[in-house]
């Protein structure tokens, strides 16, 4: 039997899932996909300044396994950046906490604090329905 997969804990999704060189097509770059995981660990360790041993905490797994993680992470990272290739943001076993939306024009992702939500998109300016906006991870696989 296949030992149930953990999922890790994200206290915040990206504000962005796609970063790519300007003026050349999508279709044409290489692209380098990191996990929300991966996303995660690079948040916590390298944008907060955690120690791994907290850091691995708040994302509920081992310590090892978080610098397993965070080795991946800023590797690919140095990859699509050094190579010029477009980093995407998405999949994982994760759990996402809190409540977000990602606006339907931008695709930004903000969060509704103590439950308010927004009248229109802080980074581009769209007005839009909270209620009406695109998932910010896909469906679990267990
Ligand atoms: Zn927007």
């Amino acid at each position: 039997m296949p030992r149930p997969r953990k999922f890790r804990r994200v206290e915040r999704p990206p504000a962005f899932i796609c970063f790519k060189p300007r003026a050349v097509p999508f279709r044409n770059l290489k692209k380098v996909t990191l996990s929300l995981d991966e996303f995660e660990a690079i948040r916590l360790a390298d944008h907060e300044g955690l120690e791994h041993a907290e850091a691995a905490d708040r994302m509920n797994i081992s310590r090892p396994t978080f610098t397993r993680l965070i080795e991946a992470a800023r590797h690919k990272t140095a990859q699509a950046i050094v190579e010029g290739a477009a980093l995407i943001i998405e999949g994982g076993a994760v759990d996402v906490e809190g409540d977000f939306c990602r606006c339907p024009r931008c695709g930004g992702v903000r969060e509704h604090r103590r439950g308010g939500h927004h009248e229109r998109c802080g980074y581009c300016g769209t007005e839009h329905d909270c209620n009406d906006t695109q998932p910010i991870t896909e469906e679990k696989q267990s």
